[in-house]
């Protein structure tokens, strides 16, 4: 995989890129976030990790202007923060997932399989999905509701994925973390309804009947009202 590494502490950027170096990935190191935002520009890259404090332009602008211009390529934030406050600033500045500095190199190889595995499924068209007027194609990852062209960043999709291939079952916060973040490791943070408040906002706000509903203390169904 070819990787960009927008990390300004020279000790951080080393070490990330010495590991990922050895477990065959091809890594870019921008220093600051401007650099940053150029190579991911100019380059394509199949993971973009990303330092929300950054000289230059933070990591929370540079990565509203990458989804500006690329709504597609996953992006991992790494903050050193931890505050909810601002994990939810980066997943709404179009982040995929976020890492909280310090963290095992581990974690962040298994945060790597799961944001890039989805990537790369094959090239095997799969079926549309349909929900009411909202449809998902998994082949071309486009969203439409009502005929209406809806952005997702890769996360958002992933989730409104696994819904729709569930649609009419209720699932569960672990049924989500498992199967779309791939990941048993709960921060306890409440991302997962973050999320879905995303999900939400983009393809039922706007439109009737809702799709989305919550079952309190259950979890979360698609389907029509
Ligand atoms: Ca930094």
């Amino acid at each position: 995989m070819k990787i960009l590494l927008v990390e300004d502490e020279p000790k951080v950027a080393a070490f990330l890129y010495k590991g990922l170096s050895e477990q065959t990935h091809t890594v870019d190191v921008a220093m600051d976030g401007l650099q940053g935002l150029h190579q991911a520009s100019e380059g394509q890259y199949d993971l973009i990790i990303l330092d929300q404090m950054l000289p230059g332009l933070n990591g929370l602008d540079v990565c509203r202007r990458i989804r500006a211009e690329n709504t597609r390529v996953p992006i991992l934030m790494l903050t050193a923060l931890g505050e909810t406050d601002d994990k939810i600033r980066g997943l709404d500045a179009g982040a995929d997932d976020y890492l909280v500095k310090p963290f095992a190199f581990q974690e962040l190889l298994a945060r790597i399989r799961a944001l890039t595995r989805r990537g790369h499924e094959g090239p095997a068209a799969e079926a549309v999905l349909r929900l009411a007027d909202l449809t998902l194609d998994p082949t071309r990852k486009m969203v439409t509701r009502a005929g209406h062209l809806i952005q997702l960043t890769a996360r958002e999709f992933a989730l409104l994925h696994f819904l729709l291939r569930n649609q009419g079952r209720v699932v569960s916060r672990v049924d989500i973390l498992e199967q779309v973040w791939e990941t048993s490791f709960d921060t306890g943070s409440n991302v997962i309804d973050v999320y879905i408040n995303f999900l939400r906002k983009k393809i039922d706000k706007d439109f009737t009947p809702k799709l989305i509903h919550t079952l309190v203390g259950m979890g979360y169904v698609l389907k029509e009202d």
